[in-house]
C-alpha cells in the first residue's frame, strides 16, 4: 500500500520535470566594467595586472552562474567578448557551461544567441564612445569609431547587442558595469536589472568595489532578475536599420563608403540601410578592420 501510494505520487512529479525544460540563459561578457578595471593595465596580454583581471572576470561570471542557478536549473552559453575572446579562465567555469571564444564570429559579442534562449545577460560592460566620464567609453573600437547610430539614435555596446538578442526575441534581463553603462542600457530597457561596481571619475578612473564585493552585488543581481524573467520583452530596433557609422581616422570613412549600400555623410560618416541586426553586425566588424593607414 505504501508501494502504491509512492508511485501515485511519482508518477506527475515525474511528468512535471518532463514539462518544464531548464532556461537557457546566455551570458556576453566585456572586461572594462568588471570590478577594479580601469586602465589598459587590465585590458591585454601585456598589461601588469591582466592576468588578475582575468580572474576577476571570471569570478564574476561564476557569480553570475550562481545567482541564475539559485532560482532553478539553467543552460548557459557564455560569450567571451573582450579583446582576443580569450580572457575568461575556461578551467574555473561550472563544466556544464559551455564558452564561445576567438574573434572573428558573425555575430560578435553575441555568438550563439538564437530564438531558443530565455533571456541575455551583460557582466562587465562598458559605456558608449560618447558618454563622458565612463571608463573605457567606447563603441565597438576605441581605436577606429567615433559610434554608431541605428535609426538615429546613437547606441552603447550594450544597447547594440540588446538589438541583436531582440532580432531573435530575446530580451536583456540584467547588466554590469561602471554607472555609466548601466544607467545608458536601462534608460532604453527599464526593466534590466543592474548592478553597478564602479563610479567613474573619467576615462581611466574610477572607484571601484573590490572583486569580492562586486561579485555579491552580481550574484544578487542575477537572482532578482532571474525572478521577474516573465515579465521582459525583446528590445527590437525596427528594420530595416538606418544605420550611421562614425570614424576616428576620415580615411576609414572614405574606404568604408566603397561598400555598396554605404554613402558618405560626411568626413567622418558614412550612412546606409541595412536587412537587419545581424547583418549590420557583421558589416561592423569588417567596417573596423581597415588595414592602419
Ligand atoms: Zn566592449
Amino acid at each position: 500500500m505504501k508501494r502504491l501510494i509512492g508511485l501515485l505520487l511519482l508518477g506527475p512529479l515525474v511528468l512535471g520535470v518532463q514539462a518544464q525544460r531548464p532556461r537557457k540563459i546566455f551570458i556576453s561578457v566585456d572586461l572594462e566594467g568588471i570590478s577594479g578595471v580601469v586602465q589598459p593595465a587590465q585590458l591585454g596580454p601585456d598589461g601588469f595586472e591582466y592576468q588578475r583581471a582575468r580572474e576577476w572576470m571570471t569570478g564574476e561570471v561564476n557569480a553570475a552562474i550562481a545567482g541564475i542557478r539559485a532560482g532553478g536549473p539553467a543552460e548557459i552559453l557564455v560569450c567571451d567578448s573582450h579583446g582576443n575572446a580569450q580572457s575568461i579562465l575556461i578551467d574555473k567555469l561550472p563544466d556544464d557551461v559551455k564558452i564561445v571564444r576567438g574573434f572573428p564570429r558573425p555575430l560578435e559579442m553575441m555568438q550563439g544567441i538564437d530564438d531558443t534562449f530565455t533571456a541575455a545577460v551583460f557582466i562587465g560592460y562598458h559605456a558608449s564612445e560618447w558618454t563622458a566620464d565612463a571608463v573605457r567609453g567606447h563603441t565597438i573600437s576605441s581605436a577606429r569609431l567615433l559610434g554608431i547610430k541605428l535609426n538615429g539614435a546613437e547606441v552603447s555596446e550594450g544597447i547594440f547587442n540588446a538589438a541583436l538578442a531582440g532580432h531573435f526575441g530575446v530580451p536583456v534581463a540584467f547588466v554590469s558595469g561602471d554607472a555609466q553603462a548601466v544607467a545608458q542600457l536601462q534608460k532604453v530597457i527599464p526593466t534590466a536589472e543592474g548592478v553597478v561596481v564602479k563610479e567613474p571619475y573619467g576615462y581611466h578612473s574610477a572607484q571601484t568595489v573590490t572583486p569580492a564585493r562586486g561579485q555579491a552585488l552580481i550574484r544578487d543581481g542575477l537572482t532578482r532578475a532571474m525572478g521577474k524573467l516573465a515579465s521582459l520583452r525583446p528590445y527590437r530596433v525596427t528594420a530595416p536599420i538606418n544605420l550611421e557609422v562614425g570614424f576616428k581616422l576620415t580615411i576609414d570613412a572614405e574606404r568604408a563608403a566603397y561598400v555598396p549600400g554605404l554613402s558618405r555623410a560626411d568626413a567622418h560618416n558614412v550612412k546606409g540601410t541595412f536587412r537587419d541586426m545581424p547583418e549590420v553586425t557583421k558589416l561592423l566588424q569588417v567596417l573596423t578592420d581597415f588595414s592602419t593607414p
